[in-house]
């Protein structure tokens, strides 16, 4: 049995050909970008350019505008401290309330210590953002607003281009956590006003480990790693120089396969909604239909566990994930679900099914064949389930 990979949001498979372009920095070419001879010369050519592929992917105007780092998490850290330091006479931020940990932990941490005032901003059923409570929380005093381009649970998509020239009116720095958004959706940074911009190689086909931080040119900018020279003293330390090879390799292969992704791979993670939505009572999918990444799909199961899905799923050969996170020996709903005020009893039954170019039609196919048997079984256990469709009246479904 062919295992079905559907967790592409969590982490993706290297592209051979990502792994192919590493190779040679492993052997031959080792030297040290920073030195004078030839082994240097070669790998500092070679990190050019990746630095384009990625300029490229981003519609970025300058290739020196894209640090390289250690991940998504890395990038996110910079960006918030960065403009803390930067802007020392502003102590304010502005977020969401279902960004990626790599942006909340951080937050709490600068509230927790009292370095900054925090502004969490709500979001509606769909996911969309609160525009008002938004535009309310900006003011002179805001250093960072710090939103994801598309969330990583749902796929919903947030108007970043328009949110960062709110931000830019009262003088804020505007950061997005594109680690989910970029490779999927088209992003042409130099006709926007973001300044930073985060984005992860494990996320589209390149390896773990590495990832980028946008700056726009003239943005204050304040390192968070010091040290070296390298990455004009905005990163410090040696170059990862076969990672950034193979996250400059991802970037180039991601442009090539933008238009599959939003025809093809679309098309699947339709297919397996409607499919799923038909066939099995009580469920509804979670985020916003239209302002959606192409390759996510979040179901909500009314009266299930999701782990227990999940279980199923996995012993079925099909690798999805939950919207509950396990926290504490209790299964708490995630904090996004709950941010979109998703009830209860269908949060903790929220699975991510997310599709990468490398899926095929097979694998919706397998997911619709083992999904309606797998609900039954589970419901016929849960002391909530009746059998009719009670509450999901209430809850009018996307698909209805
Ligand atoms: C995966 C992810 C991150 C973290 O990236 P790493 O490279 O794993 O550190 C940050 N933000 C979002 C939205 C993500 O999906």
């Amino acid at each position: 049995m062919t295992p079905v990979y559907l967790d592409n949001n969590a982490t993706t498979r290297v592209d051979p050909a990502v792994v192919e372009a590493m190779l040679p920095f492993f052997t031959e070419q080792f030297g040290n970008a920073s030195s004078i001879h030839a082994f240097g010369a070669a790998v500092g050519g070679a990190i050019r350019t990746a630095r384009r592929e990625l300029q490229a992917l981003l519609g970025a105007e300058h290739d020196h505008e894209i640090v390289f780092t250690a991940g998504g998490t890395e990038s996110d850290s910079t960006a918030i401290f960065s403009a803390l330091e930067a802007l020392p006479d502003r102590d304010e931020i502005v977020t969401s309330k279902v960004e990626h940990p790599a942006i909340l932990a951080v937050c709490d941490h600068l509230e927790k210590t009292g370095r900054a005032k925090i502004h969490r901003i709500g979001v509606d059923r769909s996911g969309r953002l609160d525009l008002d409570a938004y535009r309310a929380a900006l003011s002179p005093r805001v250093a960072l607003v710090t939103l994801m381009w598309a969330n990583n649970e749902t796929g919903t998509i947030f108007p970043v281009e328009g949110l960062a020239e709110l931000a830019k009116e009262v003088g804020a720095l505007f950061h997005t956590d594109a680690v989910q958004a970029v490779g999927k959706v088209p992003i042409d940074l130099k006709s926007s006003v973001i300044d930073m911009l985060s984005l992860s190689g494990h996320k589209l086909h390149g390896p773990k480990g590495i990832g980028a931080l946008y700056v726009r040119r003239g943005t204050r900018f304040k390192p968070l790693i010091r040290g070296g020279h390298q990455e004009r003293g905005r990163r410090a330390g040696t170059e990862n120089a076969p990672a950034i090879v193979g996250l400059g390799k991802a970037a180039a292969l991601a442009a090539a396969h933008m238009a599959d992704e939003n025809t093809r791979v679309k098309a699947l993670r339709d297919r397996l909604e409607a499919g799923i939505v038909q066939r099995i009572p009580n469920c509804f999918v979670n985020g916003d239909r239209h302002d959606r990444l192409p390759n996510t799909c979040n179901v909500a199961f009314e009266f299930v566990e999701g782990e227990a899905i999940l279980l199923h799923l996995n012993r079925a050969g099909i690798a999805a994930s939950s919207g509950s996170a396990c926290t504490s020996g209790s299964l708490e709903p995630s904090h996004v679900l709950r941010a979109m005020d998703i009830p209860f009893t269908a949060a903790h039954g929220s699975i991510r099914f997310s599709f990468s170019r490398e899926n095929g039609e097979a694998d919706v196919d397998r997911v619709l064949d083992v999904m309606p048997d797998i609900l039954d079984r589970l419901r016929a256990l849960s002391p909530f389930w009746n059998g009719a469709g009670e509450s999901a009246a209430a809850f009018r479904p996307v698909y209805a």
